[in-house]
């Protein structure tokens, strides 16, 4: 038997050597901590591990020569597409929307305005991933619903976030592009499962993740097969609670310079503030960002999330104005 159960562990037996020491182990095993008894035996993956596509369990994928996210890997650079909508072909691309989707009227409004304005794709959370339990989670499959009524009256594509692999199939089917938010940025099994899908990702920076780090989650996405991902910069911790987030825009640019996929960024969530919101767009244009994303909300005050952050319609349209210029 190559499968040994000790305390509630699983273990495989790698040599013949093995056998003697589970044997030792299962005498002496109440006097050490587990971390010790599984020393010198390999410990098996869970049964769900080994049902999941990709590498084989317990072996590592095998690397390219060169990483898929490298610039150096692809002539040019990518152009992603949503809808009809390209992100990274040099005119930068506006995302705007509400936080969340709160209501059919709500989300038709913002949609029209920030449409009106220059926005050509819509945003919109259904399923939030908030700091509390207790706090509004999205109105789920209600708002993909929702998204999808307004996407067909105003003809532009939609971006919505997807929590979980056991959501993607369901979201993908409303929305024209999913996004990972950044709570979910080293979620590798969502990841792995958004590299089989055939629609484009937003992957959104941890606020804790190195370029490195964010570059690396893309490469697995690509390297499940799905180019199509647009990288985010919404801020990382940092110390001054004036601010929700550091708008990190020395990392956008780094990301924009070390590989081929394009960047935009969020002063929503980098800054929380929306007086700040105008003058950061436009030092993310400056710097070279391939698109903005900007939560707007009919009535900010009454948001059910984020509304210190949100743009009302004519806050927004006046932003937008000033970009033109
Ligand atoms: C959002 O886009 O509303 C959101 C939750 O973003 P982030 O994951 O960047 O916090
Ligand atoms: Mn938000």
């Amino acid at each position: 038997m190559r499968i040994v159960e000790l305390d509630g562990l699983k273990y495989e037996r790698t040599n013949p050597g093995a056998a003697i020491k589970i044997a030792a182990l299962s005498f002496f095993h109440l006097f050490f901590p587990k971390e010790i008894r599984s020393m010198n035996v390999s410990t098996v993956e869970p049964e769900t591990e080994t049902a999941q596509p990709g590498p084989k369990r317990g072996r590592p994928m095998e690397a390219p020569a060169t990483r898929l996210v490298d610039r150096a890997a692809r002539q040019g650079r990518t152009v992603v597409r949503v809808g009809e909508v390209e992100i990274g072909a040099g005119r930068p691309a506006v995302i705007a929307g509400p936080c969340s989707v709160e209501s059919y009227s709500q989300t038709l409004e913002a949609a029209r305005a920030v449409k009106a304005a220059g926005a050509v794709i819509l945003r919109g959370g259904a399923y939030k991933p908030r700091t509390s339990p207790y706090d509004f989670q999205g109105l789920g499959l209600e708002a993909l619903l929702i998204l999808q009524r307004v996407r067909k009256e105003t003809q532009l594509p939609v971006v919505s976030e997807v929590l979980s692999t056991e959501d993607v199939d369901r979201v993908a089917e409303h929305v024209d592009m999913l996004q990972v938010g950044a709570r979910n940025m080293q979620n590798f099994a969502l990841l792995r499962r958004l590299g089989r899908t055939p629609k484009p990702v937003l992957l959104k920076r941890s606020p804790a993740a190195t370029v490195q780090e964010w570059l690396m989650a893309a490469e697995y996405i690509l390297a499940g097969g799905n180019d199509q991902v647009v990288l985010c910069e919404r801020g990382i911790r940092s110390y001054d609670p004036q601010l929700r987030n550091t708008f990190d825009l020395a990392g956008m640019a780094l990301a924009r310079q070390l590989s081929h996929l394009p960047a935009i960024a969020d002063p929503s969530h980098a800054t929380g503030r929306r007086d700040l919101i105008p003058a950061m767009s436009r030092a993310a244009l400056a710097a070279g960002a391939d698109g903005l994303m900007i939560e707007v909300h009919p009535d900010p005050g009454s948001a059910l999330s984020d509304g210190s952050q949100s743009m009302d319609l004519p806050g927004f349209a006046q932003m937008m104005e000033t970009l033109r210029r």
